[in-house]
């Protein structure tokens, strides 16, 4: 039984990509910009766009924050994605999901320039996820692979079962757990005899959106869990997984908060510092 320190490994990763951002100024007089795109008034998403803002402040990158009314024509937000994906500044875009829904949220993540999708939601990007050779893998399950690794979990020839099938989390992930060699089971909501597949699971990923749904009998012992889920009760965040009853029986665990989210913006920062470093051909 033990804890993945998400916040930790994120703060880690985060140091080293100022460290970087700091010597690349010296060298060429430029540091990488994020341009993040908010349309409408969601609280949940306009807190999400100040921390984003907050970290590139922190990290020595510049970011550009676009803000617009959610009467915003579709047309309107095209034209904005053409001028950011012109504007040399702006190594990535951002576009805050959801949009509102007379905006084709398609449509516009297939407007971004693919080399500056830091986020990964590109088609081209997600071609290259699925063949394997990405160049920026989608943020939040390069996160669980990169806290995979550095808590040493072993994932060649384990099963992998993932909760959820979303394009952002359980598909992505999944392609991701592949090309490391795991064996991979993905459920959705009309799987049947769930309990018996997660007990199966040796890294068991929950992302579902559903509080407390993951309870101890549905884990195999010693397991490693991956909580994605962040769900608002009470005004607390909790994750899909019942974290006090599964934490005694699995060997390691991701809390909710502290967990998955932290590193989802640490590696959102990392592919923008890609895209930067691939743009002056840094690498
Ligand atoms: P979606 O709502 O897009 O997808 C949820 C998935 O869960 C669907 O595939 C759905 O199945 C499946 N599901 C729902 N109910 C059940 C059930 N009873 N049994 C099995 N599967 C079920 O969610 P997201 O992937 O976008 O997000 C999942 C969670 O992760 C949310 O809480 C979200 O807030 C969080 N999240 C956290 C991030 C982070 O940085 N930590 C980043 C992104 C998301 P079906 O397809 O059949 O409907």
């Amino acid at each position: 039984m033990g804890i993945i320190d998400g916040k930790m490994v994120a703060t880690k990763i985060k140091e080293n990509i100022a460290i970087e951002v700091k010597s690349l100024k010296k060298e060429i007089g430029q540091t990488p910009g994020l341009a993040v795109v908010l349309v409408g008034d969601d609280p949940a998403s306009a807190v999400y766009v100040r921390s984003k803002n907050k970290t590139c402040a922190n990290l020595g990158f510049q970011s550009f924050e676009k803000i617009l009314p959610a009467h915003t024509k579709e047309s309107t937000l095209l034209e904005l994605i053409d001028e950011l994906n012109k504007d040399e500044k702006i190594n990535g875009i951002l576009v805050q999901l959801p949009l509102p829904s007379h905006i084709s949220s398609h449509k516009i993540l297939e407007a971004i320039n693919p080399n500056k999708d830091v986020d990964g939601f590109h088609l081209e990007n997600i071609g290259r996820l699925v063949t394997g050779n990405a160049i920026f893998k989608p943020c939040t399950p390069e996160g669980i692979i990169q806290l995979l690794d550095y808590y040493k979990v072993k994932i060649e020839g384990e099963n992998a079962v993932i909760l959820g099938r979303s394009n952002i989390v359980g598909k992505p992930i999944s392609f991701l757990l592949l090309e490391r060699n795991a064996t991979v089971t993905i459920c959705h909501s009309r799987t049947q005899n769930l309990s018996a597949i997660t007990r199966s699971a040796d890294i068991l990923i929950a992302a579902i959106g559903k509080p407390n749904f993951v309870t101890a009998d549905m884990i195999k012992d010693e397991a490693v869990i991956i909580d994605v889920g962040i769900n608002r009760v009470d005004n607390k965040l909790i994750g899909d997984v019942d974290y006090q009853a599964v934490l005694q029986k699995a060997s390691l665990i991701t809390p909710v908060p502290g967990g998955v989210g932290p590193m989802t913006i640490a590696m959102l920062m990392a592919n923008t510092l890609q895209s930067f470093k691939n743009f002056y051909q840094l690498n």
